[in-house]
């Protein structure tokens, strides 16, 4: 059984060209998924709907073998990682990671526990007092994906996480996130515009034009045959 299986997704906003058109993609246990096409091909409005932010206008999202398509996010269990981050400002590192943890009502022990593996990995042990304001943007980003890991989620979703970066860092990020993603095996769909993402960090890739899957791949295969 695939972790995430999209039947035949349809989004239509009003009445004009459904912005994602009868996609089908299945996802495999501990896959690294990237979706690319140029802006506008309905890639966001994917991963949206994967998560529970968008409603899904036809077609079936089930995720561990469970329809989600009427599950609110907080009931799907998934991390999304934003591209802004979407950190607390005036919560430590600490207390960013725990803030899934908190939500659950996990006791002190517990989170502590969790945010100390998780800032382990994520090489954040350093940096558990300081606040948002005062990291880089590559140790902004760790956190964010250190608030994904210590919920124990069942995907994480990125969208477009390293475009505000500069190339250096991007390229940086890119090989951590490739390790961490086969270090903790955990399934991942990846959003991006960016050629060189997709064909370097996933294990497929599904490329999408106006909505419609033209696709899906390993990146040798798109190589060879693009
Ligand atoms: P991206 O290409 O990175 O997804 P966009 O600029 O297309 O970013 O979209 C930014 C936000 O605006 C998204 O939340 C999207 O849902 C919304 N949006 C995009 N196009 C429209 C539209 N035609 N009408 C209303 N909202 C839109
Ligand atoms: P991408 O992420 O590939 O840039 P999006 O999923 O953001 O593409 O958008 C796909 C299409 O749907 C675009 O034509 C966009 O304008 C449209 N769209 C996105 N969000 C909305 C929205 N909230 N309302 C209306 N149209 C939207």
């Amino acid at each position: 059984m695939a972790a995430i299986e999209m039947k035949n997704i349809v989004k239509q906003y009003g009445d004009g060209f459904p912005a994602v058109n009868d996609v089908s993609i299945d996802v495999e246990d501990g896959e690294f998924l990237i979706l690319v096409g140029p802006s506008g091909c309905g890639k966001s409005t994917l991963l949206r709907m994967i998560v529970g932010l968008e409603d899904i206008t036809d077609g079936d999202m089930v995720i561990g073998g469970k329809r989600v398509n009427d599950l609110a996010p907080r009931d799907r269990n998934l991390s999304m990682v934003f591209q802004n981050y979407a950190l607390y400002p005036h919560l430590t590192v600490y207390e960013n990671i725990a803030f899934p943890l908190r939500l659950q009502n996990a006791s002190d022990s517990e989170v502590d526990e969790k945010v100390r593996e998780a800032s382990k990995t994520l090489e954040l042990d350093e940096h558990l007092e300081r606040k948002p304001g005062n990291l880089s943007g590559g140790q902004r980003q760790r956190v964010a994906m250190g608030r994904a890991i210590v919920r124990d989620a069942e995907a994480f979703l990125f969208d477009e996480p390293l475009s505000n970066l500069d190339a250096k860092l991007r390229g940086q990020m890119r090989t951590e996130i490739s390790r961490l993603q086969k270090r903790l095996g955990i399934t991942t769909v990846y959003v991006t515009h960016d050629q060189t993402e997709a064909m370097t960090l996933g294990d497929r890739v599904a490329v999408l034009k106006r909505g419609v899957l033209q696709q899906h791949a390993t990146p040798r295969e798109l190589y060879e045959n693009p």
